[in-house]
């Protein structure tokens, strides 16, 4: 994709506040909404990411999206950005991710996240930016009774990464509730993985890595020798864990299609409840389904042992649909392969990330 193809006129009047828009979802978010015409400015404090992403994100769209380092703690730093941009929609990305790391830190995790969102919040209420699309995960749903799993499904979060996204969840089902102008969309993700078609952007674990396609890639590409399958005795059609994968530029253009819905006249919008909505494929994939996907798009063999469960695994996870087509008029169109090639294409030739 190149500068040429974007959409410049269409949105040229609104500028969208990105928070983590230097990392894995918000650079692809970025690419997505640049390319619909929309007005990117990210502010992220980079301890996840780096600032050689904005070049990347130039070499796509054929211009470097605005971008303050700052932390979201800092609501200082955060207001002379809103003061300095007409902001209209902010997408909350920027927080920590990492699930055993929360289990190990919850106190770094509950005043990274909640109070970051508490400070962006308090600084969109000062300044009358009251549209916000933020990013929530299914790991709310923890061990959910009915698969797939559909919005309404009880919250039943099982680790303080988990919990912080809900109760930010929760911050902003009542900030909504005393002032029905905010209008609130939040995200349940499923597993987000690929990477942009291009190969220049893409996800950048720093260490070992947590999740599934990040280490099957960095085994692949010989930064590592063989993946450790978590167990292989769940209750499913092989034996491992199954996921709903989503790849990263179908949820990237879920969030343009959340924007649309946010940024449309006040008056055609009769109904604005906080708006819940899980983001995934609808499909399951096991753990070996993704393995021979990937060495088939690699032609790479990946080594792998069957080590015992990781503790806090679910069998199986995957999402209703029904009402992200329904509402955002959206549905992913990207296969299992597609995410394995982008993400072989991102890794090969990015073998050390950026
Ligand atoms: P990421 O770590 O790549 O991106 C998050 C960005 O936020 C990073 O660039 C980091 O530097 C920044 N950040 C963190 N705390 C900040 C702060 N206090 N102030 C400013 N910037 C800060 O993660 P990602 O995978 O792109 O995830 C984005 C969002 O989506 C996160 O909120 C995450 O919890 C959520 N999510 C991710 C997944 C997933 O599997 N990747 C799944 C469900 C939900
Ligand atoms: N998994 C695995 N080996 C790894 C990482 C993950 O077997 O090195 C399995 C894990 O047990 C789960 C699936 O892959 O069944 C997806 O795990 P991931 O951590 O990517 O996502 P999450 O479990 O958070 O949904």
């Amino acid at each position: 994709m190149t500068g040429s193809n974007i959409k410049r006129q269409r949105h040229s009047e609104s500028t969208i506040l990105v928070t983590g828009g230097t990392g894995y979802i918000g650079s692809h978010t970025v690419v997505a909404l640049m390319q619909e015409g929309y007005c990117p400015v990210i502010v992220d404090n980079l301890s996840n990411s780096k600032i050689s992403v904005l070049k990347r994100i130039g070499g796509i769209t054929g211009r470097e999206p605005t971008f303050y380092k700052a932390d979201l703690l800092n609501t200082k730093a955060l207001n002379k950005i809103f003061q300095r941009h007409r902001i209209s929609s902010v997408i909350h990305f920027a927080g920590l991710k990492a699930v055993g790391e929360s289990v190990l830190h919850p106190l770094q995790y509950y005043r990274n996240n909640i109070e970051g969102s508490l400070s962006l919040f308090s600084v969109m209420s000062e300044n009358d930016v009251k549209k916000i699309i933020f990013s929530s995960s299914a790991s709310i749903y923890g061990q959910a009774a009915v698969i797939p799993i559909a919005e309404n499904c009880p919250p039943a979060p099982t680790n303080p990464y988990a919990r912080s996204k809900f109760i930010i969840e929760q911050i902003l089902n009542d900030i909504h509730r005393a002032d029905p102008q905010w209008e609130v969309v939040i995200l349940r993700y499923f597993n987000p993985v690929g990477a942009h078609q291009s190969g220049l952007i893409g996800e950048d674990p720093q260490g070992i890595p947590n999740n599934l396609m990040p280490y099957i890639s960095q085994v692949a590409v010989g930064r590592r020798k063989k993946l450790q399958i978590f167990g292989n005795d769940y209750p499913t059609s092989d034996g491992t864990g199954v996921r709903d994968y989503i790849h990263v530029m179908d949820l990237a253009e879920g969030h343009v299609a959340a924007l649309r819905k946010i940024e449309k006249k006040q008056s055609s919008r009769k109904k604005k409840m906080p708006l819940m909505i899980n983001l995934g494929t609808g499909r399951g994939c096991t753990v070996m389904e993704m393995v021979q996907a990937f060495e088939k798009v690699s032609g790479k063999k990946i080594p792998y042992s069957v080590t015992k469960r990781r503790a806090g695994d679910i069998a199986a996870c995957y999402a209703d649909v029904t009402y992200a087509k329904k509402i955002l008029k959206w549905k992913t169109k990207r296969s299992i392969e597609d995410m394995c090639c982008d993400a072989w294409r991102w890794q090969s030739e990015n073998p050390q990330g950026y």
